[in-house]
C-alpha cells in the first residue's frame, strides 16, 4: 500500500488512536491521517536550552536547572509545599499546592532539580506553579530536548500526548510522498520548502527555528501553507468565474432610442464614474455569456440608476430584471425609484415581499409568468418561492455584503432556461480593501464608482461622550428650529432585536419629553413593513423631525434634508458599518454632521477607530483602517462570508500574500489545472458546494 493510501486512511488506523479518540479527533476536522499533518501546533514550548534563572521575567516559559536551597510547608490556606532554587545567576521559587509525602522528601536541600513552567511574580519574587520536573541523579545530566515542543488546539477528553503520539505517526508516514501541487519554480521563486518538508519543521521545529519566529508566522514553512491554503481560495473563485464564462447568457445591445430617452427623463447628469460602470457593464452585455459584476461605490455615490440603467438594457432587448435588496425598507425604496424612471416604459414594476398576499401574490406572478411585468423587486424571498419568470435577464442584487459568498453562488443557478443563464449585477458599499476582494470576489468583475455626485459636502463628524447628552438634544433643538431634520441610531451589542427596539423605543421616550416641539418618529425591526413604511414617508415628505431608529436605517434610504445624525454607542459598531449609516446624511447640498456619542470610558482603540471616521470620509481608506485595526477575521465576519474562515492562514499576518497569488493563480489555469482540484479538496474539504449550489 502506498504512503498516499495510507495518508488517506481514516486515523483509527493509527496506534492508539480507539473510536472515541478518533471521533473526538472529528471534532477538531480530523478524520483521516492526512488531517493531523495539517493540525499545526498553536503554539511551542522551548526546551532546547536551559534559562539561567537570573535572566528569566515574568511570562516567560523556560527551562532552568538548580539546586534546592530549601523545601518548606505552608499550612496557610491551603497547605501548600514551596521551595527555593538557585544556579548561581538567581533564585526562584517554585509552588505546589498538592504534593504527597514523598515529593516533600524527594525535595530535599542540595539535589539538583530542572523544571519547565511559565515564571511569574508571586509573594517572594518569582516563581513557577506546578512545574513539570525532574530530580536529577546527575548534576551533569542533559535535560534539554532536540526540537521544540509542539502544543496543539485541543478538544474536550483530547490530551497533548495523545495529539502528539498521533501526529507523530501521521508523520512517520508523510515523507515525500504528500502529493506537493506547488510548482518548483513557485518554491524556488519564494525560497519555499517542499510541502513534507514545512510539515516536519512545523511540527517538530529544530533548535535552528525560533520560536519567536514561529509565533510570529516569520518561518517559510508556516508562509508556504498559508500562501496555498489562500491560493486555493482564490482558485475556487477563479475556476467559479472561468465556469460561468463558459454558460449562456442573452446578449443586449444598448437601443440608442430608449438609453437616450432614459437618460433624459433624469433630473440629473450621471457623473463620470456613473458613465464608466455602465461602459463596463454595456462591453459585458455584448457577449452571450454571464455578466458576473460587482458595483463598489461609496454611500451616496449614486448606485441604483446604474442598476436601473443596465436594468433598461435588459428591458429594451425584451428580458426580464430581478432586483434583490436586503430588507424591504431598502426594496420598497427601489421599487418607488424604479416605478418612477420606469414610469415611460411600456412595462410593469412589480414589488413582491412575503407580505404581500392571496389575490395581488397572484396577479404579480401571473404578470411575471406571461412577461407582461418586466421588473420585479424584493427582497432575497424573491428566490425562495415559487416566482416563474417569462424570460429573466438581468439579476441585480443590492447591498451584496449584506449576502453570503453562498447565497450568490446559488442564485447563479437561478433562472436559467434553456442552458441560458441570466447575467448579474452586484453593488455593495462596502469598499472591501483590494487585497480582501481578491479572496472574497474573485469570481466576479469589479467597477468602482470613485466619485459623488456633484455638491456633496464631506460630512463633520464629531465625537463626543454620553455625558453630554444634553447638549445634543439642545443641538437638535436648533437644529429642527432651521427646518430641518435629524436621525437618532440606537445601537447595541446583543444581536437581539428585540432589546434593540426596545433601546430604540426608550430613547425615543426619552426624546419627546426632552423636546416637546419637536415631531418624533420611531422605526425599528419588529414593526410590521407598512408600519416602517408610512413613518418613513412621514419622514420623507417631513411630517416627521426626529428620526429615531435601529440600525435598519444602515442602507438605502434617502432623505436628503436630514442632515444631523447622533449616532449612540457608535463603538460597539464596526468602522464600515458606522460610515454606511452616516452615509444616510450628507445626500443634500448643505453641511451636515454626524455626532458620535459614546459610553465612556472609551478604550484607547476604540478612541482611535472612532478618530478614523471623525478624520475622514472616504470609504475605502476607513475600510483600509478598519482592517488594520480589528482585523480581517473581524471586519469579513463570518457571518457576512461563509467561507473566510481558514485553517492556517492568518489575513492580517499573512496579507503580504496576497499580491502574489493572483498572478501564481493565473499560471495555475495554464500550467497546472489538474493541481487545481487536489488542492481544493485538501483545504476546503470536499466542500465544492460554494461553487455549485
Ligand atoms: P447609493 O450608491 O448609496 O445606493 P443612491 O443610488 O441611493 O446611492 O443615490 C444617492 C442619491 O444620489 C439619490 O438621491 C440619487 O437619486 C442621487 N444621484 C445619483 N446619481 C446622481 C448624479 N449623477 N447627480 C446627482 N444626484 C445623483
Ligand atoms: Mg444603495
Amino acid at each position: 500500500m502506498s504512503a498516499t493510501n495510507n495518508l488517506s486512511k481514516s486515523v483509527a488506523t493509527l496506534t492508539g488512536i480507539g473510536a472515541q479518540t478518533a471521533h473526538r479527533l472529528e471534532k477538531l476536522g480530523i478524520r483521516v491521517v492526512q488531517d493531523l499533518l495539517f493540525h499545526l501546533p498553536h503554539r511551542y514550548e522551548d526546551r532546547t536550552r536551559v534559562t539561567p534563572i537570573g535572566s528569566l521575567t515574568a511570562g516567560m516559559s523556560a527551562l532552568i536547572k538548580g539546586t534546592i536551597e530549601f523545601t518548606d510547608m505552608l499550612p496557610k490556606g491551603r497547605s501548600s509545599l514551596i521551595c527555593r532554587i538557585s544556579d548561581g545567576s538567581g533564585f526562584i521559587t517554585l509552588k505546589f499546592f498538592h504534593y504527597t509525602a514523598s515529593q516533600h522528601n524527594l525535595f530535599k536541600p542540595g539535589t539538583v532539580i530542572s523544571c519547565f513552567a511559565e515564571a511569574r511574580f508571586g509573594y517572594a519574587g518569582l516563581e513557577m506553579v506546578h512545574p513539570e520536573y525532574k530530580i536529577l541523579s546527575d548534576p551533569e545530566q542533559d535535560v534539554t530536548d532536540s526540537r521544540l515542543t509542539p502544543v496543539y488546539p485541543l478538544t474536550e477528553g483530547l490530551n497533548q500526548h495523545q495529539l502528539r503520539k498521533a501526529i507523530k505517526q501521521a508523520l512517520a508516514l508523510c515523507n515525500a510522498d504528500l502529493a506537493d501541487w506547488i510548482p518548483e519554480s513557485v518554491l524556488k521563486q519564494f525560497s519555499y520548502p517542499s510541502l513534507s518538508e514545512a510539515i516536519q519543521t512545523l511540527h517538530a521545529p529544530d533548535e535552528s527555528v525560533s520560536v519567536e519566529a514561529l509565533q510570529n508566522g516569520r518561518v517559510p514553512a508556516l508562509k508556504r501553507l498559508a500562501f496555498e491554503e489562500l491560493l486555493t481560495h482564490h482558485l475556487t473563485l477563479q475556476q467559479t468565474r472561468y465556469k460561468t464564462k463558459a454558460w449562456q447568457a442573452p446578449v443586449f445591445i444598448r437601443d440608442p432610442i430608449s438609453s437616450t430617452h432614459f437618460l433624459n427623463s433624469l433630473p440629473f447628469h450621471l457623473t463620470g464614474a456613473q458613465q464608466r460602470v455602465i461602459a463596463d457593464i454595456e462591453a459585458d452585455f455584448k457577449h452571450a455569456h454571464p455578466m458576473m459584476r460587482l458595483v463598489q461605490g461609496d454611500v451616496g455615490s449614486g448606485k441604483t440608476v446604474v442598476a436601473a440603467y443596465a436594468a433598461m438594457l435588459a428591458l429594451s432587448a425584451g428580458y426580464q430584471v430581478a432586483v434583490m435588496a436586503p430588507t424591504e425598507l431598502l426594496a420598497e425604496q427601489h421599487f418607488r425609484n424604479f416605478t418612477g424612471w420606469f414610469d415611460s416604459f411600456d412595462t410593469q414594476v412589480l414589488f413582491l415581499t412575503g407580505n404581500i398576499k392571496g389575490n395581488a401574490r397572484k396577479i404579480a406572478l401571473q404578470a411575471l409568468a406571461d412577461g407582461s411585468a418586466g421588473i420585479i423587486i424584493g427582497t432575497h424571498a424573491l428566490f425562495q418561492e415559487a416566482v416563474t419568470f417569462n424570460r429573466l435577464g438581468l439579476i441585480i442584487i443590492d447591498e451584496q455584503h449584506r449576502f453570503g459568498v453562498h447565497q450568490r453562488m446559488a442564485l447563479r443557478e437561478k433562472g436559467q432556461q434553456g442552458g441560458i443563464r441570466p447575467h448579474q449585477l452586484v453593488m455593495t458599499a462596502t469598499p472591501i480593501p483590494r487585497t480582501l476582494a481578491m479572496l472574497q470576489y474573485s469570481d466576479l468583475d469589479i467597477s468602482i464608482i470613485d466619485e459623488l455626485p456633484p455638491g456633496r459636502q464631506p460630512v463633520v463628524t464629531s465625537v463626543i461622550p454620553n455625558e453630554r447628552r444634553d447638549e445634543v438634544v439642545e443641538r437638535i433643538n436648533n437644529w429642527v428650529t432651521k427646518k430641518k431634520q435629524v436621525y437618532w441610531v440606537c445601537t447595541l451589542i446583543e444581536e437581539s432585536e428585540v432589546l434593540q427596539c426596545q433601546a430604540a423605543e426608550k430613547t425615543a421616550e426619552y426624546l419627546m419629553q426632552a423636546l416637546p416641539n419637536v415631531r418624533i418618529g420611531l422605526i425599528h425591526g419588529r414593526m410590521k413593513s407598512a408600519e416602517k413604511d408610512a413613518i418613513m414617508q412621514a419622514f420623507k415628505q417631513h411630517n416627521v423631525d426626529l428620526l429615531v431608529a435601529t440600525t435598519v436605517i444602515e442602507v438605502g434610504v434617502d432623505v436628503p434634508n436630514a442632515g444631523l445624525m447622533i449616532i449612540e454607542n457608535p463603538e460597539r459598531l464596526g468602522l464600515s458599518q458606522l460610515h454606511q449609516l452616516r452615509g444616510r446624511v450628507g445626500r443634500g447640498s448643505d453641511a451636515s454632521f454626524c455626532l458620535l456619542m459614546y459610553q465612556s470610558p472609551l478604550s484607547d482603540t476604540a478612541r482611535h477607530r472612532l478618530g478614523v471616521l471623525r478624520d475622514s470620509n472616504d470609504g475605502f481608506v476607513i475600510a483600509e483602517k478598519d482592517l488594520e485595526l480589528r482585523g480581517p477575521g473581524e471586519v469579513m465576519g463570518t457571518r457576512q462570508t461563509g467561507q473566510m474562515q481558514f485553517k492556517i492562514a492568518d489575513l492580517s499576518r499573512d496579507a503580504d500574500l496576497l499580491d502574489s497569488i493572483t498572478q501564481i493563480g493565473e499560471q495555475f489555469f495554464i500550467n497546472s489545472p489538474h493541481a487545481i482540484q487536489p488542492l481544493i479538496d485538501r483545504w476546503l474539504g470536499h466542500a465544492t458546494e460554494y461553487s455549485e449550489v
